[in-house]
């Protein structure tokens, strides 16, 4: 017997409205976090990308993922996928507006200047390299005066 396609899609819609532990306005589903859900004949499991931008929650989504699933009828096991890599691009267009507009995070682009989320100055300056949680700097915007979390990605420059 195999698991109903039904199945897989109300996993699907229940797993994708899991909130990021960090930025509770964004969803897995928008940080590109959330690859695949797939059934063989007696599981359905969830495909996670772990992505750098929550690296410490990860067991936190791990749980929310569970917890949705089971919520809308499924027990699933999740899976922390190697491949693909999560990188800044696989955030969708309106998470980066929340980014932008509700934390002060922005995304380093691949080529050109870093810009301010909040008033599009490029001559960012560099404070530190820690950050919020390793994977982000922040950076210090001399126009507005506002301190700027920038995304990084491990990938970023490597292709
Ligand atoms: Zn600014």
């Amino acid at each position: 017997m195999r698991i109903a396609d039904t199945a897989i899609n109300v996993v699907r819609a229940a797993v994708s409205s899991v909130t990021d532990p960090e930025y509770a306005d964004l969803t897995i589903q928008q940080l590109g976090i959330l690859e695949d859900v797939v059934a063989d004949s007696i599981s359905i499991r969830v495909d996670l990308v772990p992505t750098i931008l929550g690296c410490p929650a990860l067991d936190v989504i791990e749980k929310d993922v569970v917890a949705a699933a089971r919520a809308s009828g499924y027990d699933v096991t999740v899976r922390f996928c190697m491949s693909p890599i999560w990188t800044p691009d696989r955030i969708s267009e309106d998470a980066r507006q929340i980014l932008a507009e509700e934390y002060v995070v922005t995304i380093r682009p691949r080529e050109g200047p870093t810009k301010c989320p909040l008033c599009g100055n490029t001559a960012l300056q560099p404070r530190s390299d820690v950050g919020g949680t390793a994977c982000r700097s922040v950076e210090w915007c001399p126009d507005c005066r506002n301190p700027v979390e920038v995304v990084r990605s491990r990938q970023m420059g490597e292709r």
